[in-house]
């Protein structure tokens, strides 16, 4: 493809992890964050995710030495041919951040936004110089590991720009998911926070602790749903007839007061359960050795993948 250099606006969590997946796919990356001892962080965060990074296969020419720090935004863009930006999701801020990236960056390369539910039409809206090139690209944490990219365009987006995207994120070995119509939370956001709402719920109502919450995915849905949506899950629940028998069945239940939806309010008292609950869950572990255990997890669940989904 015609992309040779990235830059990186904002090495947080997310910045740091596509970071990494940009070097160990053999590019050039140059990175962008005015924190103090940003580039120390990043350095140690893309040392301890490179080994796992790399299980997915390094590219020809991949190393951590195809980095560099600029101190000046102007200087980390003049040679970009694809922006990636992420910095914290404030609007105001990422308003303000993508204008600025836009003044400075040659009219060809592709600006796309990591936010996670905000809309590319207001992203784009004080760009002053190329809107068009304003897409979302919205990961998944670890994005050293985690193939899904939801791709959005704004009202101003050209369709070419988001296509370029596409190519690029599938040579990086991601599975992009063109989103076609702009919506708050994009796709996959929208339904972890369904699931994330009545999770509260549960546990504001009393009904369940954080740790029974979590039990009641990770030994039953979570496990179908690594291979399987929600559609093709329920497609199958309903036997040899499918999603047929299911609705039939199950149809009026849509009906009940099953799912609440609405967020409760988050008082202080119920995060100071959910807090607690999750500390209580972790106490003793390590985080680093968390994740480490979720990384090796994720990739053999991936090559799993592959294998039962080819
Ligand atoms: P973070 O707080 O870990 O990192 C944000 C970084 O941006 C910090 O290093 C900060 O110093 C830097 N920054 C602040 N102002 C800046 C500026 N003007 N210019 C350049 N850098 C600046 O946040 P994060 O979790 O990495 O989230 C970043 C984006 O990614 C958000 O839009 C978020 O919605 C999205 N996202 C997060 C997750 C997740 O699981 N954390 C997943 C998908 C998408």
């Amino acid at each position: 493809s015609s992309i040779t250099n990235i830059t990186i606006v904002g090495t947080g969590v997310i910045g740091n992890g596509w970071i990494t997946r940009f070097l160990t796919n053999g590019y050039k990356v140059t990175a962008y964050d005015p924190a103090p001892g940003a580039e120390e962080k990043t350095r140690e965060a893309v040392r301890s995710a490179w080994d796992y990074a790399g299980k997915l296969g390094l590219k020809e020419g991949a190393s951590e030495e195809n980095l560099t720090f600029e101190e000046d935004l102007g200087k980390a863009l003049a040679h970009a041919d694809f922006v990636q930006e992420n910095v914290p999701e404030r609007e105001e801020l990422k308003r303000s951040v993508i204008a600025s990236i836009d003044e400075h960056a040659p009219k060809h390369a592709v600006i796309s936004s990591s936010t996670s539910g905000i809309l590319p039409t207001v992203l784009q809206a004080d760009c002053a110089h190329h809107p068009e090139r304003v897409i979302v690209g919205h990961p998944f944490n670890p994005v050293y590991l985690m193939p899904l990219v939801e791709l959005v365009g704004g009202n101003k987006t050209e369709d070419s720009f988001v296509d370029k995207a596409q190519e690029f994120y599938e040579g990086l070995g991601m599975k992009p998911l063109i989103v076609h119509q702009e919506i708050e939370g994009h796709i996959a956001d929208r339904l972890m926070e369904a699931v994330w709402r009545e999770s509260l719920h549960i546990v504001n109502d009393g009904v369940a602790t954080t740790e029974e919450v979590d039990a009641s995915i990770v030994y039953g849905p979570g496990l179908r749903w690594a291979l399987m949506g929600p559609f093709m899950t329920l497609h199958m629940g309903g036997g040899k007839a499918g999603m047929r028998h299911l609705l039939h069945q199950f149809g009026p239940a849509l009906k009940l007061p099953w799912t609440k939806l609405e967020a409760p309010e988050l008082t202080d008292e119920l995060a100071e359960k959910v807090i607690t609950g999750c500390e209580a869950q972790t106490e003793g572990v390590d985080m680093q050795k968390m994740e480490e255990r979720r990384d090796d997890f994720l990739v053999e669940l991936q090559q799993l993948l592959e294998k039962y989904w080819p």
